[in-house]
């Protein structure tokens, strides 16, 4: 079995330690430590080649949409800004 595209998501709350207060996402795999809905959507669209809407020191928002999924606190977002969209690449 080739398991080379596939995708892994995990839903693990405070199970593992890390750093990330919502969650990270490496290579093929997120780890959700948030359990609410949108901070999933925003470590799975990692997994996708979308990247981080905001600024690493001051965590602004820098798409220019504040609802998007892809800013710092992604429970504050409430859709995928056309910039995540466009990043999207299976
Ligand atoms: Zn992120
Ligand atoms: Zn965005």
């Amino acid at each position: 079995m080739k398991l080379k595209n596939c995708k892994i998501v995990v839903v693990s709350g405070n199970k593992y330690h890390i750093s990330a207060p919502h969650g990270v996402a490496v290579g093929n795999v997120c780890i959700n430590r948030c359990l609410e809905e949108k901070s999933i959507w925003h470590e799975t669209a990692h997994l996708f080649g979308v990247s981080d809407h905001y600024d690493e020191n001051t965590h602004e928002t820098i798409c220019g949409d504040e609802k998007c999924f892809m800013r710092w606190n992604a429970l504050n977002g409430d859709h995928f800004c056309e910039k995540a969209l466009s990043e999207i690449a299976f």
